[in-house]
């Protein structure tokens, strides 16, 4: 019987004749690997799958409210990495949110048509309409 190399684990086996195209073999760990991908590929793509998720996520938490408080209780090394991570992204987002302020003036020229001279030195050393300097000399 031929057989087929697993798309996980990469092990062969035999496949079972009921199953088309089976590209998993047998192994519990295999067959996680299997249902997750379909699944995030369901959620991905099918937003009713993704509502429903979201509901049933909801009610258990309205069922289980403090589960997560205990848990971080029992997880403070994770509780402590995540903060560091969360405050980092916070940073970072920071930082970008600035860059986007510094550009600004850019993006507050006026629509219209402009003159597009270049900078002295480079009209000096060649006219050359390549010149990466310019000046917006706006058309009246
Ligand atoms: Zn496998």
């Amino acid at each position: 019987m031929r057989k087929l190399r697993c798309a996980h684990c990469g092990g062969r086996f035999a496949p079972d004749p009921r199953v088309k195209n089976q590209r998993y073999c047998g192994k519990i760990e295999c067959q996680r690997a299997r249902k997750s991908l379909w699944q995030r590929q369901k959620l991905a793509k099918d937003p009713d799958y993704q509502a429903n998720k979201l509901d049933c996520q909801k009610a258990w938490r309205s069922r289980n409210p403090s589960y997560w408080k205990n848990w971080r209780a029992r997880h403070p090394k994770y509780v402590e990495r995540n903060r560091m991570l969360q405050k980092s992204r916070r940073i970072r987002h920071r930082s970008e949110v600035a860059k986007m302020d510094a550009l600004r003036p850019l993006s507050a020229i006026k629509t219209g048509s402009y003159y597009l001279v270049p900078e002295r030195s480079q009209l000096l050393a060649k006219m050359d309409a390549s010149a990466q300097k310019v000046r917006l000399i706006l058309m009246t």
